[in-house]
């Protein structure tokens, strides 16, 4: 790093509001690492200028996250990969070296996997259920498969079924994806037989929103993961009403964010330090 305050932050379009802050300038302060986590809006005619003057040796950015929508866009831009990332085929971290080269990161799946895991899932020989077919469950998919222990089936449904089709055959080319099937409606997700049920979808975000899945559907040996954090989904409020264990996606950004830190910083962070940068993180969605 150099001498002077390092800069980290976020690229995606709109970003208005963001809670990864919260969580890096705690890590930082913790660490007493003299550093800035901020929010980058970028027009996607702002990206070239944007990745250019990164490069310059005087710029003090280190280090970046990458939000929608540029996931998959910032792939041009980069040097080099970390082998999940190109997996992937999708950048949610990106590392600038000394020389100022770039070198992107996946860390929406490996974040995924450590939240569900530490919530004492294991997806060895299950049966999974994804709702939409976008960047997130892009990711999902590709930590799932990579498994040494794999689920049973991965069933995805999008409201779009040529989206999720595209996504399943375009992962094929980089994993081995045989475990994972597109359905062409919701019955056919068979609910009613799966141990994880993923919406990676945005819908329960909006006040109105219903929850996707109906209640007879929901059985207690399910597990409900709604990748949204910013409120308790209806899908969530179902799950729990009828037995399910349903979590939100809240703890999928903190590992992320983790992960992210720990490559910018090359460290391994303390369980203390982690504790300050969840309550950080937590204080500020009571707060939304
Ligand atoms: P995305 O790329 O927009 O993907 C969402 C997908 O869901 C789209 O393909 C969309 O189709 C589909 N969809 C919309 N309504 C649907 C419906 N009624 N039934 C089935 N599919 C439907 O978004 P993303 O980046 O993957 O994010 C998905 C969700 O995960 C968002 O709520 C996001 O905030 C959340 N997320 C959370 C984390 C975390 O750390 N917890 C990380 C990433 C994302 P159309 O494009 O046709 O609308």
């Amino acid at each position: 790093m150099t001498d002077s305050r390092s800069i980290f932050g976020i690229i995606g379009y709109p970003v208005t509001y963001s809670l990864s802050p919260l969580i890096h300038n705690t890590g930082f302060k913790e660490l007493g690492i003299d550093a800035e986590y901020q929010l980058f809006p970028l027009k996607e005619n702002e990206l070239d200028q944007f990745f250019k003057q990164l490069r310059d040796p005087s710029s003090a950015i280190q280090g970046l996250n990458v939000t929608v929508p540029y996931k998959e866009t910032v792939l041009k831009y980069l040097d080099s990969f970390q082998p999940f990332a190109k997996k992937v085929n999708a950048i949610n971290t990106i590392v600038i070296n000394e020389d100022r080269t770039l070198h992107g990161f996946n860390t929406d799946g490996p974040g995924f996997l450590t939240h569900l895991t530490l919530e004492g899932f294991d997806s060895t020989n299950k049966r999974i259920a994804i709702l939409g077919a976008g960047g997130a469950a892009r990711a999902i998919i590709t930590v799932l498969c990579l498994l040494p222990e794999r689920p049973e089936s991965i069933k995805l449904y999008d409201i779009d079924t040529n989206k999720a089709e595209v996504l399943v055959n375009d992962l094929k080319e980089r994993v081995d994806a045989s475990i994972v099937e597109t359905v062409f409606s919701i019955d056919d997700l068979n609910i009613e037989i799966a141990d994880l049920l993923i919406n990676a979808t945005p819908i329960g975000m909006k006040e109105g929103d219903p929850s996707l899945i109906e209640e007879e559907l929901i059985h207690p040996k399910l597990m409900v993961y709604d990748l949204i954090y910013t409120k308790e989904t209806p899908l969530v409020k179902l799950a729990k009403k009828n037995g399910a264990k349903a979590v939100s996606g809240l703890g999928m950004l903190f590992y992320q964010g983790v992960l992210a830190f720990q490559h910018w910083t090359n460290l391994q962070l303390e369980d203390d330090v982690k504790m300050k940068m969840q309550e950080a993180l937590e204080q500020g969605i009571n707060k939304t």
